[in-house]
């Protein structure tokens, strides 16, 4: 029995407080219920709070969550735009999620991997296949990725922690000749006890992500229908355990469409309390991928809690007031029109040339591709159209890696985060790695729209007082040069 042999109770029992959740959800209903109809001067001094770089208590986000008033979420729209650009400046860092198998013993009703989905094509990439991958994406230009897995015994902690080293052994020619690989390594996988957590965090994982899908309990129970992760509480406390194991770098995530969208806002904003207090760090960054529609999955399409546009551009509007200094991910599962609305009002990661087939970067049979996903994907561009799109709009591209390799996780980063001051080392990383990917893999039309972007950037550098103060601008202009030149991976 894989459930019996993967759950530990006392791995669960341990962070209950007196026999209860951190998730309340009469507590979330109450706030939900009481915090309406604010005056415009309540609800401007919580969004004054926010762009102050403070976290929003539960009662300010319910407040923020039941604005009526369009012309105050105008408003709000403005200020969460200004809080990004504050905690983050003007860059967002791009990843490719790579998915190693498809084989899952648990029955997701929104999912195409579930268990008794026979449509789907079932594969777990051998280790060779794995590092085709890797090379397809490094072709793309990416440095940073996000690898998937089912939860499966063939993709269990050991396959995870031998395919994480396998990625980290690739290197790959870029077109300039320059030599690169995938400097960072996040993971999306099955929540796990602390002995296997531990082995991750020795091959060096980044952030660890596993996404709660629903913190409303009824429901969960009713899309999880079995194998592990119909157990609640089990999934509720993985990143609990991943901080005991020693990752301190880890992400939250909720599937919006399984219940109100409100609600689960809520449940965001209490996981990422609870980990700041017990922890001292709350996650890294917070997913809100949307339900899109699945192979085999009714529940994909008919859910009555679907969120429109409209609402999905509030949801990441409040999450970015409610929390200014964690990052946003935005991911290509949203078509591109919305995607850039979204990214103004305050994303922070997003992924582009996204592939989400087993074995698809390298080449599969196409025609087998749609029983081979998870999903569906809104936007399929090429990463060099999307960082063009961004640079246009002023926004640069980033792939640093820096933060981990410089020890800025965990409580430091987020001591800087606060006081916007962790933005100021990464936009120097974001020009040298921008630097470096206009050279190595830019199209021609790219590297014109990217080049004025950087010299730009360059001008603000010269200038900055922080820069000066810190004796970090003759630093920043010799990697500069040096990375023009054809040096790799400088980072400050
Ligand atoms: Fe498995 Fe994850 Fe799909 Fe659920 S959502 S069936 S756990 S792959």
């Amino acid at each position: 029995n894989w459930s019996e042999s993967v759950i530990k109770q006392d791995e669960i029992d341990k962070y209950l407080i007196n026999g209860k959740d951190f998730i309340d959800e009469n507590e979330i209903n109450e706030k939900l219920k009481t915090n309406v109809n604010h005056s415009k001067e309540d609800i401007r001094k919580i969004i004054n709070r926010s762009l102050n770089i403070n976290r929003l208590s539960f009662d300010e986000t319910a407040a923020l969550l039941n604005v009526k008033d369009e012309a105050i979420w105008e408003e709000m729209y403005a200020a969460a735009a200004e809080v990004k650009r504050r905690v983050y400046d003007n860059r967002i860092v791009f990843f490719a999620p790579l998915y190693c198998g498809n084989l899952c013993v648990n029955n997701c009703k929104y999912c195409g991997f579930r268990n008794e989905n026979k449509d789907e094509v079932r594969k777990v990439l051998n280790f060779d296949e794995v590092k085709k991958e890797a090379e397809a994406v490094i072709d793309e230009g990416h440095k940073r990725m996000i690898v998937v897995y089912g939860e499966h015994p063939k993709t269990d902690a050991n396959y995870i922690a031998e395919s994480i080293k396998q990625i980290y052994s690739v290197e790959k020619k870029a077109k300039s000749g320059k030599m690169n690989r995938i400097r960072r390594i996040n993971i999306n996988a099955a929540p796990m006890c602390v002995s296997d957590l531990k082995k991750l965090h020795e091959v060096g994982i980044g952030t660890y992500q596993v996404f709660q899908e629903t913190y409303h309990k009824a429901t969960y129970n009713d899309v999880h229908e079995s194998g592990p992760k119909s157990d609640y509480r089990w999934r509720l406390y993985a990143l609990h355990r991943a901080m005991d194991a020693g990752i301190d770098d880890v992400a939250i995530g909720a599937l919006f469409g399984l219940y109100d969208w409100k609600y689960e806002v809520m449940g965001l904003l209490y996981h990422t309390a609870d980990l700041e207090k017990r922890y001292g760090i709350g996650p890294h960054t917070i997913s809100f991928p949307r339900m899109t529609p699945a192979s085999g999955s009714d529940l994909s399409t008919n859910s009555k809690y679907l969120v429109n546009d409209e609402d999905f551009k509030k949801l990441v509007t409040v999450l970015r007031l409610s929390v200014p200094y964690t990052g946003l991910i935005i991911t290509a599962r949203e078509k591109a029109e919305l995607r850039k609305e979204i990214i103004k009002v305050g994303c922070t990661q997003t992924d582009a040339s996204t592939k989400i087939g087993i074995g698809e970067y390298s080449g599969v049979d196409k025609a087998e591709l749609e029983n081979k996903q998870q999903f569906t994907i809104g936007d399929p561009r090429p990463l060099d159209d999307v960082v063009r799109e961004l640079a246009e709009m002023g926004k640069i591209t980033s792939f640093c890696t820096a933060g981990y390799r410089c020890g800025r996780t965990g409580e430091k980063i987020m001591t800087l985060l606060e006081k916007t001051e962790e933005g100021k080392f990464c936009k120097l990383n974001a020009v040298l790695t921008f630097r470096e990917y206009l050279d190595d893999y830019a199209s021609e039309e790219t590297r014109k729209v990217g080049e004025k972007l950087i010299e730009k950037e360059l001008k603000e550098i010269e200038n900055m007082k922080f820069y000066k103060a810190h004796k970090l601008t003759d630093l920043m202009t010799d990697y500069y040069e040096r990375v023009s030149n054809g040096e790799r991976d400088l980072f400050i």
